[in-house]
């Protein structure tokens, strides 16, 4: 292979732009040319792209969001407009497109595959719900960034004997809330993995003020219900003041955390790497601080990602 693409698709997350450079700077430095594609697939399907060197990617390893540009563009779920993408890739003489997004951006990249272009997958988003991975490049940023947000709500939390619902996020994934319950110290966690009534909830918070403890922190998934109505329940029920809190995309930005800087840095590598060896169809991720990969089709169609029971049982053990 002598060209490659490069794209940022779906939901951004802290850290894409360290592996856009890692692919640009490990592709350059074995003689590939790269180019970078503007806003996913919609730049791939307008031919928006560019010529990459190594100071393309000067002062960015420090950057949140993805300075390509990231978009939804559901139209790449049809052949036709996939044909004409592919057709631009052909024209530019490129052999092979890194992708790095979240689930969606993957079944681009496999849809791409099946079609004869070889794609590599890298997992970024903060949700941590990508199959064939143990993290995803953005999760431990947008997980210092949630801790550091129900920190402050604890303090004013606690001097107004308040009960403080925070909204996280991860779809239907509940890595990033459970990780920031046991980090924020959070009594109470509802995540989309555990059964849930908010009657249960309430009789939990119940019991903590029985137990006199003066505030009461539930860190919930999004999409698993109302938060603010959820906060108008509990305010009823209790007596309590209570507020709902949504973080919302304060998650998704901010300057990557080193780990993600590493991670993306690797990935991004081991993305030529994997290339250079003939490679195409492939998800890239780490599984027990090793980099692996996997077929990107068996990984989205066959691969579930295993939900943590023993980091649960370690959190409930925190009450
Ligand atoms: P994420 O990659 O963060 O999960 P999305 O689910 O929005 O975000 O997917 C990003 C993009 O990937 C979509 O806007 C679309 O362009 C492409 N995509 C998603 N699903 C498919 C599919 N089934 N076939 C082809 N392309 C898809």
């Amino acid at each position: 292979i002598k060209k490659i693409g490069v794209l940022t698709s779906g939901g951004d997350s802290p850290g894409m732009n360290a592996a856009i450079r890692g692919v640009v700077r490990a592709g350059l430095g074995e003689g590939l040319e790269v180019f970078g594609i503007y806003d996913g697939y919609l730049g791939l399907y307008e031919d928006r792209m560019v010529s990459l060197d190594r100071y393309s990617v000067s002062d960015l390893i420090n950057h949140g969001g993805t300075f390509l540009g990231s978009a939804r563009f559901p139209e790449f779920r049809e052949e036709s407009t996939r044909m004409i993408a592919m057709e631009n890739m052909k024209k530019r003489g490129l052999d092979a497109l890194v992708v790095i997004g979240g689930d969606g951006s993957y079944m681009g990249a496999k849809r791409l595959t099946e079609m004869g272009f070889p794609c590599i997958g890298l997992p970024g988003t903060i949700d941590n719900d990508v199959a064939g991975t143990d993290y995803t490049i953005g999760y431990h940023t947008a997980l210092e960034t949630v801790v550091e947000a129900i920190d402050r709500l604890r303090d004013t939390s606690s001097s107004h004997q308040r009960i403080s619902i925070v909204e996280v996020m991860g779809r239907h994934c509940g890595d990033l809330t459970l990780a920031a319950a046991i980090a924020g110290g959070c009594e109470f966690f509802v995540t989309p993995e555990i059964p849930y009534t908010r009657e249960e909830l309430l009789a939990e918070i119940n019991a903590g003020i029985a137990k006199g403890k003066k505030h009461a922190i539930v860190a919930i998934t999004e999409l698993i219900c109302d938060v603010s109505e959820l906060a108008r329940y509990i305010e009823k029920e209790t007596g309590r003041e209570t507020r709902a809190t949504v973080l919302g995309h304060i998650q998704r930005g901010g300057a990557p955390c080193a780990y993600d800087r590493i991670l993306a840095s690797r990935m991004g590598t081991y993305a030529i790497d994997l290339l250079l060896q003939g490679y195409g169809g492939r998800c890239v991720g780490v599984q027990n601080e090793k980099m692996v990969h996997h077929d990107i089709i068996d990984a989205i169609e066959n691969m579930k990602r295993p939900f943590r029971k023993d980091v649960l049982e370690t959190a409930k053990r925190l009450y």
